[in-house]
């Protein structure tokens, strides 16, 4: 993806060497099987309010604002994810205006180790998150060198697939859509309710794709990019994570879809560009 030199978002808020809540406490029954399953749960959004429930902050805020010096490496990707940011703020400002909408930007939370979101206290093992109670993306970028090593989904465009997809679910958000899905959870099943997260988490996906379309539109992809995003959806679908996590596949706990899903809505999105393609509540998956 071409983005050196290139203008970043004025939506980050810079809060890595803060420690989010202190140390977490488990409480309210959630045991270590538990975390393992908010693990994989979280991975690439969700809300994690309604799943850490249990957990407690014990510690006060520590405030170092501002002091914060990452690597070179770190650095860049900053500047990259702020970019990344940035073409999702103009690519969906002028979809939203050409359905007649208008589009507000969410904000970027960078963070170390924990963060403090209006869905609670998330340590940076739920992996990249959005939060519909502020409408904020949170990313550890260390997260990234988990998407390079353990997911084997390295590249540039791999990573920007990561922010659009969480940028999706701001999308959601703002069409009334995740409001609808979470009035259904209490009146649901857990295994129920799972199907229609897949099909929340399979529309974010769509709406990466859309984003990646108009990226492809202002020739900002490079070779491989396309791939890079085709590799990361397939390698964060939830068959994949358990096999490699469990060894073995439990299809009534997934909450994100298939490899092969994700993979394929993303792609959808990539082709269509427009909001309606992406009925994921409507029909077969
Ligand atoms: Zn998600």
């Amino acid at each position: 993806m071409q983005w050196k030199g290139r203008k970043g978002s004025r939506n980050v808020e810079d809060r890595r060497g803060q420690s989010g809540g202190g140390g977490m406490m488990l409480g309210g029954g959630l045991g270590v099987g538990g975390i393992v399953i908010v693990i994989i749960v979280m991975l690439l959004g969700g809300n994690p309010g309604s799943l850490l429930n249990g957990v407690t902050s014990t510690t006060t805020q520590t405030q170092t604002a501002g002091n914060y010096q990452g690597t070179a490496e770190e650095e860049e990707l900053a500047d990259f994810v702020s970019v990344v940011l940035a073409d999702t703020e103009e690519v969906w400002e002028d979809v939203f205006r050409e359905n007649g909408m208008t589009y507000r930007n969410p904000k970027l939370v960078l963070f170390t180790d924990s963060v403090q979101s209006a869905c609670g206290t998330a340590s940076s093992a739920v992996g990249p998150f959005y939060c519909p109670g502020d409408e904020k993306l949170y990313i550890d970028l260390s997260f990234y060198d988990e998407l390079k090593q353990r997911f084997q989904a390295p590249g540039d465009f791999a990573m920007a697939y990561v922010v659009a997809h969480e940028v999706g679910h701001h999308v959601q958000k703002l069409l009334g859509t995740s409001d609808k899905v979470d009035r259904l959870r209490r009146t649901l099943s857990e295994t129920e309710y799972n199907k229609y997260s897949v099909r929340l988490e399979l529309q974010a996906d769509y709406y990466a794709g859309v984003w990646a379309h108009y990226e492809q539109g202002r020739n900002l992809l490079e070779e491989g990019d396309l791939e890079e995003a085709l590799t990361a959806a397939s390698a964060v679908g939830d068959d994949s994570i358990q096999l490699r996590s469990r060894g073995h596949v439990v299809p009534d706990s997934f909450t994100h879809g298939t490899s092969e899903q994700r993979k394929s809505w993303f792609y959808k999105g990539f082709q269509s560009g427009t909001i309606e393609g992406g009925d994921t509540f409507g029909g077969s998956l």
